[in-house]
């Protein structure tokens, strides 16, 4: 596979443009090597040059890609992207979805007229969202230590411990096993509030007879991982067990439905039918997936307004869930990597509805 950057500035040319100005710091990281708190980069067919100031210049030496030339400026990088651009009239694309209105302004008043300024989002992250294999490689080694943080978690019984205890638990056994950060805000969610799709756990027991909604994910050398189980503290009840069964039936068949060439809206809707037809539809509220890499939600998107396609190469999650507000909540999520005939599920948790102290 050709370079990142080689990659960039082929599809900066097909968007017509000149030169892209990235701002944002995980695309920046991405398209460079970048690692630091300050930095931007100009990518086109005629330039490769990175900025940042005074305190990063040794670090940019070290992990700035040789193709790059390096340049210094004040604490304001803005000021260095004039001198950095090739002569003649340019058009220069900025991302317009990490640009503040002010930066904007400030771009425009220090950039000559020859230079147009052109919104342009999205194109390092079309590149982002399909995998070189040794990506694969770490979302896989971030995917196993989350799962290996869980099954020692769940050996170790939820009753009478709270939501936040178990979280802070499942979190800090993460980091014991290598983990830079769990990649997103852990949810641990019991009973009723597993009904939030987003809930924060709280200082409340969990208690016998509940499901419980679990979401973690786990940050390992710069890439995440995203998985959610639902387990059971004994019985939760008929109709909660029933609520499982056809979540993991809507799951099945998405994850039957993933395969490079599909539509990522088509897959939606073999999950979101298989909960719509047991009349539950508007208990689903949320996208079917998304995808991961080096942010926790990135493209491609799983919804019904998705307008991605899939390719090989995609990570993405596979997460359908039933909401029973002031009851339960069941989710069940894989993480899996986008393959020519199917996928390749990088969870290895077992799926049956798991019942624990
Ligand atoms: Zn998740
Ligand atoms: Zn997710």
């Amino acid at each position: 596979m050709r370079g990142r950057a080689e990659r960039l500035a082929d599809a900066v040319d097909e968007a017509g443009l000149d030169v892209l100005l990235i701002t944002d710091l995980v695309n920046v990281g991405y398209v460079t090597g970048y690692s630091g708190s300050n930095g931007i980069a100009l990518v086109g067919p005629r330039t490769r040059t990175f900025v940042t100031d005074f305190r990063y210049v040794e670090q940019a030496e070290v992990e700035v890609h040789s193709s790059f030339q390096r340049l210094r400026a004040s604490l304001d990088l803005l000021d260095a992207v004039d001198g950095a651009l090739p002569e003649g009239q340019l058009r220069l694309g900025f991302e317009d979805s990490h640009m503040s209105v002010r930066q904007h302004a400030r771009l425009r008043e220090l950039l000559p007229d020859r230079v147009e300024l052109v919104g342009a989002d999205g194109i390092v992250e079309g590149l982002r969202a399909v995998k070189e294999p040794e990506e694969i490689e770490r979302i896989r080694a971030a995917s196993a230590l989350a799962d290996a943080a869980f099954e020692r978690l769940i050996r170790d019984g939820l009753v009478g411990r709270t939501e936040r205890e178990v979280a802070i638990a499942l979190e800090a056994d993460m980091r014991d096993r290598g983990a830079q950060r769990p990649s997103f805000e852990t949810i641990v969610a019991a009973g009723p509030h597993g009904a939030l799709p987003h809930a924060q756990p709280r200082e409340v027991e969990i208690k016998a007879g509940q499901l419980v909604v679990i979401d973690w994910g786990a940050e390992l050398d710069g890439y995440c991982s995203d998985c959610t189980r639902t387990v059971a503290t004994g019985d939760p009840g008929e109709e909660a067990r029933q609520a499982y069964e056809l979540v993991l039936e809507a799951q099945l068949a998405g994850l039957g439905a993933v395969r490079a060439g599909a539509d990522a809206r088509a897959v939606d809707a073999v999950a979101r039918a298989v909960i719509a037809d047991a009349g539950q539809g508007e208990r689903f509220g949320h996208g079917l997936g998304h995808g991961v890499g080096l942010a926790v939600h990135e493209g491609p998107r799983l919804s019904q307004r998705s307008d991605d396609g899939l390719v090989a190469g995609n990570v993405v999650t596979v997460e359908p869930g039933v909401y029973v507000p002031g009851e339960f909540g069941v989710r069940i999520e894989d993480l899996v990597v986008v393959t020519d005939d199917g996928c390749d599920i990088l969870t290895s948790i077992p799926k049956h509805l798991m019942t624990t102290d």
